[in-house]
């Protein structure tokens, strides 16, 4: 059985302008010990997607299905969704001082959440939380847990949020961009640390990215997400070997190259769609350069078996998917 099953996920934000479809028909799984990367610009859905799998979005609408280790997260009641936050599923961010307290050290913070979780001693939640900091790789760890997040520079805040994040021991670890706001040396020191203790501790882990580049790290399997759906969906080595579809063969062609500059993708000419107003038939056609007729009129489904694309061009190319 999967540890995360995503069955025709949407979530819909009610705004001054309309109803927006940030995410629309999203299905995927995630088994034990596998790392999925999502990727997609910005307005893809796949943030969107991922608070709905923490259960963390009040305001918007959800529906489908989203079960993890055996429970029903849609529709279930808060507390419910707390405990399971708690015990089965962390998360970490791009931004780490988003989620730790400014007032307490970092040391107090990941004791507390041991203590909270699996009722340890004070005394004994401090050694754990030493040895947590020790094992993510802060040196001094004895001394530097009684640091306040302020002290700590980004990557090393970065890796107490990884602590922070394993003192409740998830079975799903999900990563929003948790690298982006890093220099190259210490984003590549960080995605190392998260491959170290998803091997280690047999994680699944779900990577949030605009990035190709990071999926190539760490992912085993790769979902890219387009206006708040799936349009290419593979195996990671498969996907790189031969992209299917037209989107993913852009993002990929703007990776920057190892004498190039590096960091953020280079955009793909023209921008997303608007979620007021998506356009009719493949959300891409506006900005793909290989677009045929139907493609302004009918959206293409996913085709293929283990390598999946939606793309009319797949329809008539032969032997390029299963
Ligand atoms: Fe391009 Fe058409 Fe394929 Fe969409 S369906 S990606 S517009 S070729």
């Amino acid at each position: 059985m999967s540890l995360l099953s995503v069955r025709d996920l949407a979530v819909e934000f009610r705004t001054a302008k309309g109803p927006v479809r940030a995410v629309d028909g999203l299905s995927f799984s995630l088994e034990e010990g596998r790392t999925l990367g999502i990727v997609g610009e910005s307005g893809s859905g796949k943030s969107a997607a991922s608070l709905a799998i923490m259960g963390l979005l009040g305001g918007a609408r959800v529906s489908g299905s989203i079960e993890l280790a055996g429970t029903q997260v849609v529709g279930a009641d808060r507390e419910r969704v707390r405990a399971l936050r708690g015990r089965k599923v962390a998360m970490i961010f791009q931004d780490p001082l988003s989620s730790l307290h400014p007032h307490y050290s970092v040391g107090e913070q990941i004791a507390e959440a041991r203590r909270l979780h699996f009722g340890a001693s004070r005394r004994a939640a401090r050694g754990e939380a030493v040895r947590l900091l020790a094992d993510v790789g802060i040196p001094d760890p004895g001394e530097r847990a009684g640091d306040h997040p302020h002290r700590f520079s980004g990557g090393m805040r970065q890796r107490v949020m990884i602590a922070m994040a394993l003192a409740c021991e998830p079975d799903l670890l999900i990563a929003d961009e948790p690298t982006t706001a890093l220099d190259v040396t210490v984003q590549a020191q960080i995605l190392e640390l998260i491959a170290r203790i998803q091997r280690e501790r047999g994680l699944a882990v779900l990577m949030i990215t605009h990035d190709l580049g990071v999926v190539a790290r760490v992912a085993d399997d790769v979902l890219v997400m387009y206006a708040g759906r799936a349009v290419e969906r593979a195996p990671a080595d498969a996907l790189f070997a031969v992209p299917l579809h037209p989107y993913t063969r852009g993002l990929l062609g703007s990776l920057p190259r190892l004498t190039g500059p590096p960091g953020e993708l280079a955009p793909i000419a023209g921008a997303p769609p608007s979620p007021l107003s998506p356009p009719a038939g493949c959300p891409f056609h506006p900005r793909c350069a290989e677009r045929v007729e139907v493609c302004g009129t009918t959206r293409p489904v996913l085709l293929g078996t283990s390598h999946q694309a939606a793309c009319h061009l797949l329809t008539t190319a032969k032997g390029t998917t299963g």
